[in-house]
């Protein structure tokens, strides 16, 4: 399945609007994970060994749309839109 037309409108006119704006570098795509602890142990991965209150950190509701809010990628706009 490929990208809807919309969304590839949408990053078309957020990517020019950087360009022409002169901003070099700036987010396409947000990745947040809003819990800390993970339920898997992959080889390598020294996140198993933080102690419980870091694992236990995790990020409010208002916290996750503040740093949608704050990174303004263009795949985070349609996740917002949708609620
Ligand atoms: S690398 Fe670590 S944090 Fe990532 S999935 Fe594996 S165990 Fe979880």
């Amino acid at each position: 399945m490929g990208v809807p037309l919309i969304q590839q409108y949408r990053m078309g006119k957020y990517i020019l609007g950087k360009k022409f704006s002169g901003v070099k570098k700036y987010p396409l795509v947000l990745m947040l994970e809003p819990l800390f602890r993970c339920n898997l142990a992959c080889a390598g991965c020294g996140k198993i060994d933080y102690p419980k209150e870091i694992l236990d950190k995790r990020l409010s509701y208002d916290e996750c749309m503040n740093a949608i809010d704050e990174c303004g990628a263009p795949s985070s706009l349609s996740l917002v839109e949708s609620h």
